[in-house]
């Protein structure tokens, strides 16, 4: 009778419970209002005045025009006319590389990676890479990115770089998709000792506190880069067995287009090109590689800070779209787009292609800011996440103060030709303002960048003239 009486007492302690947590379902981490939204979502390509609201969870849970009623939340930001977008999606980029800016100034693609591997990389150490990781991440952060594809250094054999890389990647709260290298530089694995390594890394992935910030894992390919079918094979083998992504760079340099062309063929026979690879750069295809790439559901990062600062090339964008490519862009390493500036990234890509074909009206300001949020997120399998200011999604955006842009005549042109880092008065992961007017509101930026110059200076091979 007793333990039939406490039970009922309980029973009804958890009604009152969920009653109370009922009542409050209203309440929201974050509202904004009297915001100017560019969702960037599908079929609403007009902006309106509006209002967002953010859960504890992080995800939106509204987002339309006028006002935020029936909502309630302890934080809320009238953005008096300011813009919003959500934040940008970077689907190419190699954290690391941000600790060896301007190097090999020169040097085309093959010139450059022998100076940034050869002569610096190599001689660093795994701590020196969860600082390389960190400051790479939070320098995107600070230029409006907050997700990006993650290529990490070295293979899963290096155990404590590949911890190290992840802790930078956590540290930075910018959500990521993890690319990791399986196999060193030298033998391809067979394919059973690969599955095993992959398995092993997955085990290791699972066991790690990465809550939301991690959006998915991916492999970093290497069939471009090898002389024999084996890597294709293998890689094939691993994205049977776990559906993992790959990211492969593939027809980036212009001198080596010739041999990874002839390579593509290994691809298709070993059944590597499916809709889950996403090949890095792909500027140099020919009309089957296009056709066949089509045809998978494949995606590419097109990467055009780094692809004119390499002087690798110009994709004719306008032609894939055409077929039907899925399209994403990146900033690629800090090392070869200096600046991980996605306004600086849509501008030169942006021109570079209106440049080639001597019209302005082959791609328009909003393809390419699409392509840096939706498509990006889409190229990475990860668009019910990241990309846009949709319902049930992350509440990552970015705040424009459009007071410089003067009478605005078209919202998308004035961003894409006129809009920077200088306009962005907020970013926001989650619905938390992690950067405002430039500054990381969460980490000290700049003794980051101390850490990272002593130990750049420390690694071993002669640095450059530094700052710091
Ligand atoms: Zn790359």
């Amino acid at each position: 009778m007793l333990f039939n009486r406490s039970r009922a007492l309980l029973v009804s302690l958890l009604g009152l419970v969920l009653v109370a947590s009922w009542a409050s379902a209203d309440s929201a981490k974050l509202i904004v209002t009297n915001a100017k939204l560019f969702t960037m979502a599908e079929g609403q390509p007009d902006p309106f005045d509006g209002h967002l609201v953010i859960g504890h969870d992080g995800r939106i849970l509204a987002v339309g025009p006028g006002g935020a009623a029936g909502w309630e939340s302890e934080n809320i930001v009238d953005l008096a006319g300011a813009w919003v977008l959500p934040g940008f999606v970077p689907a190419h980029s190699h954290l690391w590389q941000s600790a060896w800016r301007g190097l090999a100034a020169d040097q085309t693609l093959m010139g450059w990676v022998d100076a940034l591997y050869l002569q610096h990389a190599r001689y660093a150490q795994p701590e020196d890479f969860y600082w390389f990781t960190l400051q790479g991440a939070l320098d995107h952060v600070r230029h409006g990115i907050t997700s990006t594809y993650n290529f990490n250094y070295g293979g899963w054999a290096e155990r404590e770089m590949a911890q190290a890389q992840l802790r930078g990647e956590m540290e930075s709260g910018v959500r990521f998709v993890h690319g990791q290298n399986f196999g060193g530089w030298g033998e391809v694995p067979q394919p059973a000792e690969a599955i095993a390594e992959v398995q092993s890394f997955l085990d290791w992935m699972d066991s790690q506190p990465t809550g939301d910030q991690l959006l998915r894992v991916m492999v970093n390919g290497t069939a471009a880069f090898r002389d024999t079918a084996n890597a294709a094979e293998t890689e094939a083998a691993i994205a049977r067995t776990f559906a993992l992504g790959n990211h492969l760079h593939f027809l980036e340099s212009a001198p080596d287009q010739y041999e990874e062309r002839s390579r593509f063929r290994w691809m298709i026979d070993e059944g590597l090109i499916t809709d889950k690879i996403l090949f890095g750069h792909f500027i140099h295809v020919d009309p089957w590689i296009l056709e066949q790439a089509v045809a998978a559901g494949a995606s590419m990062s097109w990467n055009p800070l780094s692809n004119g600062r390499l002087a690798s090339g110009t994709p004719d964008i306008p032609l894939y779209l055409k077929t039907g490519l899925r399209i994403g862009m990146g900033v690629d390493g800090q090392a070869s787009a200096d600046r991980a500036d996605p306004w600086e990234n849509v501008r030169t890509g942006l021109y570079a292609v209106r440049a080639k074909y001597g019209d302005a009206s082959v791609l328009s300001p909003y393809q390419v800011l699409r392509m840096h949020t939706w498509g990006s997120a889409d190229a990475m399998g990860v668009a019910d996440k990241v990309g846009s200011l949709e319902v049930g999604k992350f509440g990552d955006f970015v705040v424009i103060d459009p007071t410089d842009f003067g009478v605005v005549f078209d919202a998308y042109a004035t961003l894409a030709f006129m809009a920077g880092q200088e306009h962005m008065t907020g970013v926001y992961i989650g619905g938390e303002r992690v950067v405002a007017a430039g500054e990381t509101l969460k980490h000290d930026f700049a003794g980051i960048r101390i850490e990272v110059n002593q130990r750049v200076r420390q690694a071993g091979a002669p640095g450059p003239t530094e700052s710091q």
